[in-house]
């Protein structure tokens, strides 16, 4: 397994592959790996002939005041894991690991790519600008890379839709495959972020996947209003003060609209 630094070397590794005509896969990541992200790793060397995997905490796609330095960096500990996944499937994975200067060498914010209907709302709101900085690093990437197929977690879920969206309206040539969320034992969704939770905080943290499991078993039971759903689940989330909410709602998975 290789782990590259530099935008040419990683260009040149991949060259390599093309001209025998392998079919690219690749992963973005920010790193501090987990078996959510191993699993699209996983997925993308299985169906794939080469795995790329980038490892970038992309500074703008965190707002002032968010976590960008306190995020967890394990350049060490996530090859390991990745190794193991080259061992698996036998395939060969690169890991693209750029400094930051390597991605932004000095026009950092000269470009804004932006799609409001989808991102003015929901994370969007919280995390004003961070779609726009996912948009422009998922770009660079994918030009840089030049995969087959993506693969992006459905734990990120506008997420999903901003990239569909990029991928469809600057015509890259890419597949994007969106992966089920890989959650612990008790339903909590794996992320990164998970190791800020204190012991309390974490067993609090599930009551998330039990609001979303109720909502769905209330559709399935033929509840239809969408306010009576939302009210149900935020009752039960106004229980524990400690969690403060973003946003809860029931809408249009292709558009994010109200339903
Ligand atoms: P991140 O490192 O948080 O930027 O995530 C990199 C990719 O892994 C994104 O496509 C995420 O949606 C995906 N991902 C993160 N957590 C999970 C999870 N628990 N299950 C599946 N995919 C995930």
């Amino acid at each position: 397994m290789k782990i590259i630094h530099s935008i040419i070397e990683l260009r040149s590794e991949i060259k390599k592959f093309k001209l025998l005509e392998k079919k690219i896969g690749f992963v973005p990541t920010m790193g501090a790996l987990h078996e959510g992200h191993l699993s699209l790793a996983r997925t993308a060397a299985k169906n794939q002939d080469v795995c790329v995997v980038s490892i970038f905490v992309n500074p703008t796609q965190f707002g002032k005041g968010e976590d960008y330095e306190k995020y967890p960096r394990t350049l060490e500990l996530d090859a390991e894991l990745l190794a193991t996944i080259e061992t698996e499937t036998q395939k060969p994975l690169l890991v693209f690991a750029p400094t930051v200067s390597e991605m932004y060498p000095n026009d950092r914010y000269s470009l804004t790519i932006s799609m409001p209907d989808l991102t003015n709302r929901f994370c969007g709101i919280s995390r004003p600008g961070h779609f726009e900085g996912v948009a422009l690093v998922v770009s660079k990437l994918f030009h840089i890379v030049e995969p087959d197929v993506a693969y992006f977690g459905q734990k990120d879920y506008q997420q999903t839709l901003v990239i569909k969206r990029l991928v469809s309206v600057l015509n890259f040539p890419i597949e994007i495959q969106v992966l089920p969320t890989l959650r612990e034992p008790d339903g909590l969704a794996m992320s990164s972020r998970n190791a800020y939770l204190t012991a309390e905080e974490r067993k609090i943290a599930t009551v998330l996947f039990q609001v979303l499991s109720n909502i769905q078993a209330n559709i399935q039971k033929g509840e239809r209003s969408v306010s009576q759903l939302i009210q149900t689940a935020k009752q039960t989330i106004t229980q524990f003060p400690q969690i403060q909410l973003d946003y809860l709602d029931v809408v249009n998975g292709d558009t994010l609209e109200p339903l």
